[in-house]
């Protein structure tokens, strides 16, 4: 990969001071290399950058002292490494943690952390607001401005990991990240790509490739894309089992109907050796899409994948239109589908009580699509 954010001309402008400080979170270890090539820098600077960055939180360039002076002068001149600013921070009782996020041109964005016994989820954001429009979704609601740059997504692990931290109860760290905050992280695919990369790399985060999930409500050329590039866990963001109310759920199915996902699906499964299972994601909405013929139709579309379905009971907000399914519903729904041989989980609400449940996050966006206009008092929310 080329450092396609910075080209070589604007390289050397930036490298005379001529323009903008470069935001070195925007880095994986390719552009890292790459950018020092160009200073005439050995490649293992880039390990040593990245360390301090990402693996020890160091931003202070005079810091880092195994880097020779002259080079942390250069890197004084012409490079940052640029946070998002935290705009508020709030704990449920069941200890999810959700930040709001600012970013430099004032949008903001949501992050969230969900601990349990044995591990300690971060949900991040690709996109500020999203562009298509789910029904149930908060976040559809309340429209579009733009996508994450690298620096950003990134910058949510970066300050969430130092947070954390500073926090000394214990199941607080960071063991599975998933992108699936606000925003479709397929439709800003260069950037998640490279954000991935660096939360992969054992010199910054080390996460394992099965503890990184990207999720997708079904950008089907996307999707076959990155299973020819990287390796890592898939979630489909489902919800329907038939086109027709698949086409209102999900309008983004008017384009990739379900036929073509499916097909995508096993070809991703095919591309990655079914090393992982794909995750279903599923919010169950009263009368809407929890009877048994959905169930029934379910099972004929997960046949032969190897697949997890992860049911959500849906979290209301204002003026959704929606109600959650009765506890009886969705038993009989999950009941169906384990009969079916299906490995289903009926997922537990995290973070209601500060809006931090599937579907509720707060954020707020700059709608360009004007599509928040269309609702008297829109709310936020993330990604199922
Ligand atoms: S469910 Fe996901 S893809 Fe659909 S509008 Fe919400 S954030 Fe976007």
């Amino acid at each position: 990969m080329t450092i396609a954010y910075l080209q070589p001309d604007t390289l050397s402008l930036a490298l005379r001071g001529s323009v903008q400080k470069q935001n070195l979170l925007d880095f994986d270890r390719e552009a890292f290399e790459a950018w020092f090539a160009e200073m005439g820098e050995k490649s293992f600077r880039a390990t040593q950058l990245i360390k301090w960055i990402h693996q020890f939180g160091v931003t202070d360039f005079q810091q880092m002292n195994n880097l020779p002076k002259i080079l942390r002068q250069s890197l004084e001149q012409n490079a940052t490494v640029e946070n998002l600013q935290v705009a508020s921070d709030a704990l449920s009782a069941d200890g999810t943690r959700k930040w709001l996020l600012q970013l430099a041109d004032g949008n903001v964005i949501e992050t969230v952390f969900i601990p349990e016994e044995s591990r300690g989820t971060l949900c991040i954001s690709s996109q500020a607001g999203c562009a298509l429009d789910c029904s149930f979704c908060a976040t559809g609601r309340q429209g579009f401005n733009r996508n994450l740059t690298t620096g950003e997504i990134i910058s949510q692990l970066w300050l969430a990991s130092q947070l954390l931290d500073k926090d000394s109860k214990p199941g607080r760290k960071i063991t599975n990240v998933v992108m699936m905050g606000m925003g479709e992280p397929l439709l800003n695919f260069d950037n998640v790509v490279r954000a991935m990369r660096i939360m992969m790399d054992d010199f910054a985060y080390g996460l394992s490739k099965r503890r990184v999930t990207v999720s997708t409500a079904g950008v089907v050329p996307a999707m076959d894309r990155l299973a020819d590039m990287l390796d890592m866990r898939l979630a489909v963001s489902l919800h329907a089992t038939n086109d027709e109310l698949r086409n209102k759920l999900v309008p983004l199915n008017k384009k990739y109907p379900l036929k073509e996902l499916f097909q995508a699906c096993h070809r991703f499964v095919d591309k990655q050796k079914a090393r992982y299972r794909i995750t279903f994601e599923y919010v169950l909405l009263d009368g809407v899409n929890d009877k048994p013929e959905h169930a029934r139709e379910l099972v004929r579309l997960l046949k032969g994948l190897p697949a997890l379905l992860n049911l959500i009971p849906f979290n209301p907000f204002e003026g959704s239109g929606y109600k959650t399914s009765s506890a009886k519903a969705i038993k009989c729904f999950s009941e169906q589908l384990h009969k079916a041989g299906i490995t289903t989980v009926i997922r537990k609400t995290r973070g209601e009580d500060i809006d931090a449940a599937c579907g509720q996050l707060a954020g707020k966006i700059h709608d360009k699509s004007r599509r928040s206009r269309r609702f008297e008092k829109p709310r936020f929310g993330m990604k199922q």
